[in-house]
């Protein structure tokens, strides 16, 4: 019998497995799909050290005008699914407030300020080849001198306050660094220090292999099995047979409220949908590029040039409705020549974001066993060593490595 059943294997769930298997514990490893298949394959693969400051919900009304009247492309919604999210968002916007987003990003600081050491750990680790990984950063793309001035005004108030590197480049150093760029515009801003990777769900797949080969165990099941034993224990079922353990953690990223709330645990989640599509052109951008007019990313990947979209408010089985993807295409089209899409439709996923824009970590109110990593939100992909250690040091009563209470579960888990 295992200590530990982990529910999840996208991100935050291989990296907490992989940090409790450290630590002595046995560790099952349980999903539905293949490690990393989900939204933590489907992401930009920006490991993000500069996001120490997460979105916020715009407050003015000029910004919120923009994005009822659909004028911008990096938030969209549909207005028939909007009453489903109105909860979550009205919490969300109460801790956008400017002084309430500010205590919120010192907390967010600590993690993002481990996250690039914690991945470099894994990597080690796991033997992770460099080809996968480069530590160049990502640049940000604008074609107005003042939105450019403004995310500079922005950036050096970060390098003042935390040392997150930059360095502004001109439309001609633009031009000089991309040469496929077909327009320069007013520049971009050049972040120095975060890391891209060339296919996401293939790292995350290569944290997995390692917690396999260093004793883990994997199996396919559906987390809606869950239930508590007569024990006071926890089971769950897969297709090598029933599981049962004294602790189980539920790291099922954008699915986890839906298992909580079988479990009396009501959790409200902004749930922040995706899209991307791969081109077999544009292979020749150097480094990943935001677009910071039409709100998407353009990422050389293995399988092509990603183009990942921004938030999408819709219903939670939606169809897929690719409109910012259509917007970020044309858009894209004119810096580079993308050439023909490798697939037939787009990917779409859910961001896991928590209302007061911080992820959820520890020990659920009520229920012995039970405990909680998600809501990792815009930058799972970034924080899963990081969070995922945290929760480890949690359960095994270590000193934890960032002071946890920001992130304790009990602050939605009522
Ligand atoms: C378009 C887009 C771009 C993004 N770009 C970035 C980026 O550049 N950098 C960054 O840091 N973050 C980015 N993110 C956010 C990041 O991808 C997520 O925060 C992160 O992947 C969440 O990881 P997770 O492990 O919590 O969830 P997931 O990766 O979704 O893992 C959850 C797992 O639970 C499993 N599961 C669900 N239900 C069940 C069930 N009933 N039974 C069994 N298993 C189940 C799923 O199969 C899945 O494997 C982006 C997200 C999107 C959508």
């Amino acid at each position: 019998m295992p200590d530990v059943i982990v529910l999840g294997a996208g991100m935050a769930g291989v990296a907490a497995a992989l940090h409790l298997q450290r630590r002595g514990w046995s560790v099952a490893l349980v999903d539905r799909q293949s490690p990393g298949r989900e939204t933590s394959y489907g992401n930009a693969g920006l490991i993000q050290s500069e996001a120490v400051e997460p979105y916020p919900m715009p407050r003015d009304l000029f910004a919120l005008f923009r994005v009822a009247l659909g004028r911008g492309n990096d938030v969209r919604y549909d207005p028939l699914a909007l009453f489903g999210h109105v909860g979550p968002l009205l919490r969300y916007w109460w801790h956008s407030a400017p002084a309430r987003h500010q205590k919120i990003s010192a907390a967010y600081a600590t993690l993002i300020g481990r996250a690039t050491a914690e991945h470099q750990h894994l990597m080690t680790a796991a033997g992770v080849r460099d080809d996968l990984v480069r530590r160049d950063g990502f640049r940000v793309f604008h074609r107005s001198e003042a939105k450019l001035d403004a995310d500079t005004a922005t950036a050096e108030r970060l390098r003042e306050n935390l040392g997150v590197a930059f360095r502004r480049l001109s439309p001609a150093e633009l031009g000089t660094a991309e040469p496929a760029l077909r327009d320069t515009g007013a520049g971009a801003l050049h972040w120095l220090d975060p890391w891209t990777v060339r296919d996401p769900g293939r790292l995350v797949a290569a944290y997995a292999e390692h917690f396999l080969r260093t004793g883990g165990t994997f199996a396919h099941g559906d987390a809606g099995t869950l239930a508590a034993t007569a024990t006071g224990g926890w089971r769950v079922s897969t297709a090598d047979g029933p599981l049962k353990a004294a602790n189980v953690v539920v790291a099922l990223g954008p699915w986890s409220p839906a298992l909580l709330r079988r479990f009396g645990l009501k959790i409200p989640m902004v749930r922040k949908r995706g899209y991307h599509r791969h081109w077999r052109g544009g292979q020749n951008l150097d480094l990943t590029l935001r677009d910071a007019d039409f709100g998407y990313v353009a990422a050389p990947m293995a399988a092509g040039l990603r183009i990942t979209t921004g938030a999408e408010f819709s219903g939670v089985d939606a169809p897929a409705t690719p409109v910012q993807l259509g917007r970020a295409e044309q858009a894209a089209r004119g810096l580079l020549d993308l050439g023909a899409p490798v697939e037939a439709e787009p990917w779409f996923g859910t961001r896991p974001c928590m209302p007061d824009m911080l992820p959820v970590i520890g020990a659920a109110p009520r229920h012995r066993g039970l405990w909680l990593h998600f809501g990792h939100g815009h930058q799972g992909f970034t924080l899963g060593p990081a969070t995922g250690r945290l929760l480890a040091e949690l359960m095994t009563g270590e000193t934890p490595l960032v002071d946890p209470a920001p992130f304790r579960p009990a602050r939605w888990a009522r």
